[in-house]
């Protein structure tokens, strides 16, 4: 049977591992932490359970696909529901808006917040939304390219994304659709998560609006951690052996150039006939292929910004109308994102994102407690930010925002995460969003999933295609396994 080794049981690595398994390789993950998840990682301390990376889960049915494919059932491993708030938004008048799911009850909630002529706006805009998606998600999304000709292989797909103006920006195009400027914000927020500002990113990339406003947000039953430990059950249970504690330090090659299998950091070697890297790419070079120049969409990678997390476990529970998220925006908007993405400095007038996952799973917290998760937008480690100094004053600010906005703040436990800690885990520039989504470093011009130069060797993750964020690496999972398969028939 061949042997495919998995370095890394992050989701990328894991949506591989369903995938092999599931399709007859025998498939080793070599993990170096003790659980399943990397960034989808588990704080747990003074009783409290504190989710580290991802939040907002989007798009449950790429993760029924990937536990699928290694024949087991998403709802038996991982039971969760849809938030029928998907956010709260915060606006610095004192105003809020909620993001409900379903068309009808957004219609309604911005009839009443924001007027009719948005209301009628918002349902033209869900058609745009869910045209953009269909054609972006087989075409270009969910699809591996061997060269930026690859993209003229589809010229109707690419004819209607010119008709649906998706290579315009954004932030005009949501502005042109609503009056409300709330709206506008609620509607274009989520280029950050591309690392872009709304204001000039491509209308592309409204797909991720697409994902949460439309298609909902969900919580699994135990929290979000409970995503990797369902998929690397859904491997196991398809013959994945997992091997953590066990840190890789070499890719081998065979005497005819192949990649042959891993050496781990104690010198064990583990010999496989094709690897697949999860590591994010620019430490996979200079740690396990130091002999292989990074190609020079790496060399030249342009990174998201980065992010503070300061994970608080607090006495008291928030009241209504708090949400499971809730977004706070500053009022400063475009001049904040020219600090952070232009300047490398903190946002002026920052917005922030406050999780409270114990609003729907009190368990996460000793009884009467609540954890939170506090998120701001930073500049990654190539802006001007020192954080040995700023990480105490940052803490401290964002304690008197949750007071002034009304969270119960008595602060039981907390762990404040800032880039130098993202570094530390070996996330290139200090940030955990891996290259910004800029049409540069999009689709076939992202850096490849296959390394011409060694073959057998495959990467997934968010530093390859598609990119960034729980959907888009579980794709990458999806579009590496195919690559092996592409390689290395099951039945050789
Ligand atoms: C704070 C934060 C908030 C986020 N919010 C969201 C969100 O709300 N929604 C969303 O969709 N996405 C969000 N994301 C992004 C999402 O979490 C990531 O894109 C995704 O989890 C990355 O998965 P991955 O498998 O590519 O990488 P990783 O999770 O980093 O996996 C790589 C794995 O490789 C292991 N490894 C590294 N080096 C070695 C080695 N030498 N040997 C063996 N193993 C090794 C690591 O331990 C890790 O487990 C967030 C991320 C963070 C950090």
């Amino acid at each position: 049977m061949n042997h495919v080794v998995v370095i890394g049981a992050g989701l990328a690595g894991l949506s591989a591992a369903c995938r092999l398994s599931g399709q007859g390789y025998r498939v080793t993950v070599v993990e170096r932490d003790d659980r399943p998840g990397g960034r989808n990682g588990l704080l747990q301390r003074d009783g409290f359970s504190f989710d580290t990376g991802p939040s907002v889960l989007t798009m449950r049915d790429l993760v029924a696909d990937a536990i699928g494919s290694a024949g087991q059932s998403i709802d038996d491993l991982l039971p969760m529901r849809r938030l029928e708030t998907a956010y709260r938004g915060c606006f610095a008048d004192g105003s809020t808006i909620f993001v409900r799911h379903g068309v009808e009850a957004m219609r309604a909630e911005i009839a009443e917040t924001c007027g009719t002529d948005d209301a009628d706006a918002f349902v033209d805009f869900v058609g745009w939304l869910r045209r953009l998606y269909a054609i972006e998600m087989p075409n270009f999304i969910d699809r591996n390219f061997d060269s930026p000709l690859g993209l003229a292989s589809r010229p109707s797909a690419a004819a209607a994304l010119l008709r649906l103006r998706a290579f315009g920006r954004l932030g005009p195009e949501v502005r042109r659709r609503f009056r409300d400027p709330r709206l506008q914000r609620l509607f274009s927020f989520q280029a950050l998560y591309a690392g872009l500002p709304p204001e000039t990113a491509l209308s592309l990339y409204a797909v991720i609006t697409y994902m949460d406003s439309i298609e909902g947000v969900w919580y699994p039953e135990g929290g979000m951690h409970a995503i990797p430990e369902a998929l690397a059950t859904a491997a196991e249970k398809a013959g994945t052996e997992f091997r953590y504690e066990s840190e890789v330090s070499e890719i081998l090659r065979s005497p005819t150039g192949r990649a042959a299998g891993v050496r781990l950091a104690d010198g064990e070697r583990l010999a496989a006939d094709a690897v697949v890297c999860t590591l994010d790419l620019p430490t996979a070079y200079r740690a396990l292929l130091a002999d292989l120049t990074p190609p020079r969409a790496v060399r030249k990678a342009r990174y998201s910004p980065s992010a503070v997390v300061w994970h608080v476990g607090v006495r008291g529970v928030p009241q209504p109308p708090t949400a499971h998220h809730n977004i706070h925006f500053g009022e400063d908007w475009n001049d904040a994102f020219t600090a952070l993405i232009d300047q490398g400095r903190l946002m002026p007038d920052p917005s922030r994102l406050v999780t409270i996952p114990t609003l729907d799973d009190p368990a996460q917290a000793p009884e009467g407690c609540s954890t939170y998760f506090v998120l701001e937008p930073v500049p990654n480690l190539d802006g001007v930010v020192d954080w040995t100094t700023e990480a105490a004053p940052m803490r401290d600010r964002l304690h008197r925002f949750l007071e002034t906005s009304g969270y119960p703040a008595e602060v039981v436990t907390e762990e404040l995460v800032t880039p130098l800690d993202w570094q530390a885990q070996g996330m290139a520039a200090g940030t955990p969003f891996a290259l910004a989504h800029t049409f540069a470093q999009t689709g076939p011009f992202r850096p490849p999933n296959v390394e011409k130069r060694l073959p057998g060797l495959v990467f997934a993750g968010s530093g390859t295609v598609p990119g960034v964020g729980v959907p888009m690496v579980l794709i990458s999972g999806k579009l590496a396994a195919e690559r092996v398969r592409d390689y290395l028939p099951v039945g050789r």
